[in-house]
């Protein structure tokens, strides 16, 4: 029994098939005529089905499902003069649909002719004018053309207007007087097994997941279908190029393997989705909202490897260039043309990732002076101009990276060039252990609980996980070791001058404060805890989401507040590391305090709700809410300390002679085992919701 619904109706289709058997026919006749081989007779009508270029006949399915669905579309083709526009929806199709047309859908042996400029000379042989723009060319726009479209109307011929999308590249005269404006339908599983029947001669049976069939390009078809095979041969050959086109475009890791990238992550995922779906017809470019993106970060934190990774994950090619590499040129007219040659060497091979670094080398025209002005503003207008023309180059997304995007030209960073800015900032701690993993491989070190290393870590970035993992390898192979955490350590601690005991024990209580505050009071997962050369960090997890009470969020800024209360708890005086910064224990209290009063309707303001946060945070009634807020946080923390102190000297001298406690060990000193809760869904190793 066949896996796969049949199409109601196929019968113009399996027409067109036919007459791609006799073209097939007699090319093999043709053949035969000149190649003398005595073993082989000419293959039999029945037989020659397989010849046929399997994405031809697929397009000839599409392209006849297409005309079927226009009520007397078929017989106006073979007998009248219908005007009618396809969009193919991908650039590389305009090609075969122009194939089908001028081999199956016109009457047989109808002379086609071709519209490439402004003009036209018609013969009284010509039968049919097709025009096809893929959008690579720049003369791919509505108003060129027209007249060779006037002179094809006067004629009354039919007129075949194919682009992936009409409105963008056809002649607006063809897009005004068309009768029929097509879109080729998707190669869905009907049509799928009605192509592998008629190159097989037998319907298949073995089902093709829905995932493996979205990722099967048209243009794929050639390499996946191949001579003689069965029908269930060809699912199983087109699951295998599936996966291993998968594999590789690009060497290095996909975009889902890596970690740190935040939000470029999820914009990456989606665009990668969306590629896949620009490729097998399903999506159209105008369809597409991510075409371009500028990526800002500290250097190291991964911006060139994003775009490689992206790549990898869309299957698509990868044309690497930067500003730097434009500017080799000794002089403007060699800029200027560097600039032109990328944006048509990523036109050929869309869809892809145009990823262009360093874009700050192209410096904002406002910022410049003198006799620079002139030179500049040259490349900056054709670097806007290729930019800005979104429809000019269809399929092809431009991703530019810089480390200082103040100093890029706002008209580049305009709506419809690189309207998305997204900055990646330094990892957490989280991340970093992910990024630890992955420089480490699967395999080394494979049960370390890499969040000691990713604790005193903090403020690295992914290239100096690479540098610290790079070196820690070379220090234990010179000594003949195995790598080990502590090797890592040694490395990461290394980074910067070595505490004093004293500052090292004053971080050590201080931690130690707000890993048995969130503890006892239940306000998180406490993950590790760790004191370092470079400070000391806790990574606590909280589930900021579902029903919050006032009771929790008091708790939780008494655990922000807990390391200054430890400090005076146990060593009868506080520093000021508890404050000093916007991301410190004291900013992101008040933060949480501001909210409790002006958005959760549970403070001591009332049930209001106030957006401006820091207008509202200035009114003295409200600062006085806020402080007693802290003033209560700052209670519960010290009676959590005082009650137990032995547990919170223990807790402090095992992190500070060991370095790291992780969260078993931190429950294991304090005695109190818990469970884990069931929702881990917010991660924040620094303990501050953004918003309650
Ligand atoms: P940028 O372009 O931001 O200066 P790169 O992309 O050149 O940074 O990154 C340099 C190297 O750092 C990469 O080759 C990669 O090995 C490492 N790296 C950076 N970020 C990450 C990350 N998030 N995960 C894994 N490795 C990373």
């Amino acid at each position: 029994m066949s896996a796969y619904t049949p199409h109601e109706s196929d019968s113009l289709a399996r027409a067109y098939l036919n007459i791609l058997i006799e073209k097939e026919k007699d090319r093999q006749e043709l053949h035969s005529r000149f190649v003398i081989n005595d073993d082989e007779d000419v293959p039999q009508r029945g037989s020659l089905s397989h010849l046929v270029r399997p994405d031809l006949a697929a397009i000839a399915i599409l392209a006849a499902r297409a005309i079927e669905a226009e009520p007397g579309l078929s017989k106006r083709l073979r007998r009248g003069s219908p005007i009618i526009t396809i969009a193919t929806n991908s650039p590389p199709l305009v090609e075969t649909v122009k194939e089908i047309f001028s081999l199956c859908v016109f009457p047989y042996g109808s002379k086609l002719i071709e519209i490439e400029g402004d003009d036209l000379f018609v013969r009284k042989s010509d039968a049919a004018v097709v025009i096809a723009r893929d959008g690579a060319r720049k003369d791919h726009r509505p108003d060129k053309g027209n007249r060779a479209i006037s002179i094809a109307l006067q004629n009354r011929l039919p007129i075949v207007g194919i682009a992936p999308d009409p409105d963008l590249y056809l002649p607006s005269a063809l897009l005004r007087t068309a009768e029929h404006r097509l879109r080729l339908p998707v190669l869905d599983t009907s049509a799928l097994a009605l192509l592998i029947e008629f190159l097989t001669g037998e319907a298949p049976t073995t089902p093709l997941d829905e995932e493996t069939f979205r990722q099967v390009g048209i243009e794929d078809l050639p390499l996946m279908l191949r001579g003689r095979m069965t029908a269930d041969d060809c699912i199983a050959s087109l699951q295998h190029v599936v996966r291993s086109k998968a594999q590789d475009p690009v060497s290095g890791p996909r975009l889902e393997d890596l970690a740190g990238y935040g939000e470029a992550k999820i914009w990456g995922l989606e665009l990668a989705a969306d590629l896949a779906e620009l490729k097998s017809g399903r999506l159209s470019w105008a369809e597409i909202d991510h075409k371009g993106l500028l990526l800002t970060g500290a250097p190291g934190t991964g911006k060139t490897q994003f775009g490689k990774a992206l790549a990898k994950s869309a299957g698509v090619p990868l044309i690497a260039t930067s500003v730097a590499q434009w500017n080799a040129a000794s002089h403007l007219s060699g800029t200027l043309q560097a600039i032109r040659e990328v944006f048509q060497r990523a036109r050929q091979q869309a869809p892809c990732i145009l990823l262009i670094d360093e874009i700050d080398g192209i410096s904002d025209r406002a910022m410049l002076r003198g006799e620079y002005v002139e030179y500049w503003s040259q490349i900056v207008n054709l670097l806007l101009e290729q930019l800005a023309g979104i429809d000019q180059r269809p399929g092809v997304v431009v991703i530019a990276a810089t480390n200082f995007p103040d100093r890029v030209d706002a008209a580049v960073k305009r709506s419809g060039r690189l309207d998305r800015v997204i900055e990646i900032s330094k990892p957490s701690a989280d991340d970093l252990a992910q990024i630890f993993r992955f420089h480490l491989g699967p395999e080394t070190l494979a049960d370390a609980d890499l969040m000691q290393l990713a604790l005193p870590a903090k403020g690295a970035t992914g290239a100096d996980v690479e540098a610290i993992v790079q070196r820690a390898k070379g220090t234990a192979r010179r000594a003949k070791r195995e790598l080990s955490v502590d090797c890592l350590l040694a490395e990461i601690a290394s980074r910067h001058p070595p505490l004093s005991a004293q500052d090292r024990n004053l971080i050590a209580v201080h931690e130690a404060g707000h890993a048995l505050v969130g503890l006892v009071l239940g306000v998180g997962t406490v993950v590790g805890a760790s004191v370092h050369a470079a400070g000391g960090g806790i990574d606590i997890r909280t589930d900021m989401t579902g029903s919050l009470t006032l009771d929790y969020l008091q708790n939780h800024i008494a655990m922000l507040l807990a390391g200054r209360a430890a400090e005076r708890v146990a060593l009868g005086q506080m520093s000021i590391g508890a404050g000093m910064s916007a991301s410190s224990d004291l900013a992101k209290a008040t933060r949480l305090a501001v909210l409790v009063e002006t958005q959760s309707g549970l403070g001591q303001m009332g049930p209001v709700y106030v957006d401006d946060r820091e207008a509202a945070a200035i009114s003295p009634a409200l600062f006085l809410a806020v402080k007693q807020h802290l003033l209560e946080g700052d209670e519960r923390a010290t009676a959590v300390l005082v009650a137990q102190k032995r547990a919170l000297m223990t807790l402090a001298n095992a992190l500070n002679s060991r370095g790291y406690l992780s969260g078993a060990d931190i429950r294991a000193i304090v005695g109190t085992i818990r469970d884990e809760p069931p929702n881990h869904a917010v991660t924040v190793e620094d303990p501050a919701p953004e918003a309650a």
